[in-house]
């Protein structure tokens, strides 16, 4: 009993080093209103944060982009993180929150709601603004799990979203690879290529804010991104224990915001996820103006979400609440229900249906 404690207790101890290295080497900001805005302000005006509609236009479907980012000759080497703790290992659901004693932790309903920036090979996606203006209009807390190619696509967007105090990024591999059917150094190029796209956009930020007199400001800013989203919520065990041997940690969802939106309209997408939400839930939306009733969907289900008192945290925060329940096999509801994507998407998941080039097997990474 006694050797089962300890065990516990060092397990916890682990996670908790782990977390204060690794995922939060930057310090959460203290208090949104003093300050911790200084970077969004400072390097670009209201009009520039609000975006345009725009931001939202996809591109066409063309040739496959196969080129990749080099590191700037100002940005750092993406640093080598530990092993993720055998607590954080596989495909975290939801957090099952601790119950401290105290009546006002216990009141405490967490959801951490967060929103994948998917692109391929060959497409550009977009970027949903209103969504991002919802969010800090509520002053609400979230993360985006960015595809490296969308940050590169996208590197304005890329930028607010590192500077922004509410938000915190994750990597969604380089073009959306599909890692249940890669090698284990193709996984490794769509996680390092994101990686080093990050360290660019970084250097550049840290460029800007030098320049403003706001370098400090940086501090809270991680320097790698050791949470990641499956694409295609597919995995196998090669790629799980690839991404825990490389220091990730794997985030998946227990309430999935635009199921079937085909088929349903926004209120009863909302509802549907408010009626599945409990504290400790992750929310899958996505903010690329792919989806068509996203930010719909938000506007009914946030306002709701909080009117229930639940409070919106990023992931790394949510982690730090409770105990994380993972499993073995990334999917959607159920196990097993997103293998059609295999077949759907060509090259290894990396490039979108494209009827005038129905055979199309390349790029990979
Ligand atoms: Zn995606």
């Amino acid at each position: 009993m006694l050797r089962r404690l300890y065990r516990g207790f060092v397990a916890a101890l682990a996670l908790a080093l782990w977390l204060c290295s690794a995922c939060l080497a930057a310090q959460e900001p203290a208090n949104l209103e003093f300050g911790a805005e200084a970077l969004l302000s400072g390097l670009w005006t209201p009009a520039e944060l609000a975006g345009s509609d725009a931001d939202r236009v996809i591109g066409p479907v063309g040739e496959p982009d196969a080129s990749t980012p080099a590191l700037a000759s100002t940005a750092q080497s993406p640093p080598a993180r530990q092993a993720t703790p055998q607590a954080m290992q596989g495909a975290i659901r939801r957090v099952e929150p601790q119950t401290p004693s105290s009546p006002l932790a216990q009141a405490r309903k967490p959801v951490a709601i967060t929103f994948d920036l998917c692109e391929r090979a060959n497409n550009v996606a977009g970027y949903n603004n209103q969504i991002i203006n919802l969010l800090r209009a509520a002053g609400a807390k979230a993360t985006f799990f960015a595809g490296g190619k969308w940050m590169r696509s996208h590197p304005e967007a890329a930028l607010q979203l590192m500077a922004d105090p509410r938000f915190e990024l994750g990597n969604h591999a380089w073009t959306h690879g599909n890692l249940a059917l890669m090698t284990r150094s193709e996984i490794e190029t769509q996680l390092h290529l994101t990686e080093v796209q990050y360290a660019n956009l970084r250097a550049e930020l840290t460029r800007r804010a030098e320049a403003k007199g706001l370098g400090a400001e940086l501090a809270r800013v991680p320097q790698t991104m050791p949470l990641i989203r499956l694409p295609y919520g597919r995995s196998s065990e090669l790629a799980l224990n690839t991404l825990a041997e490389l220091g990730y940690v794997v985030i998946q969802w227990d309430v999935e915001g635009e199921r079937d939106e085909g088929r349903q309209t926004a209120d009863t997408l909302a509802q549907t996820a408010l009626a599945q939400v409990r504290p400790g839930s992750i929310i899958l939306l996505h903010a690329n103006a792919v989806p068509e009733k996203s930010f719909a969907i938000l506007q009914r289900l946030l306002p709701a979400l909080l009117r229930q008192g639940y409070e919106p945290v990023t992931v790394s925060e949510l982690l730090r609440l409770g105990r994380p329940q993972a499993v073995r096999q990334g999917y959607f509801t159920i196990p097993g229900d997103n293998l059609q994507y295999d077949a759907i998407f060509p090259g290894k998941g990396t490039l979108k249906p494209d009827p005038a080039r129905p055979f199309t097997t390349v790029p990979v990474p």
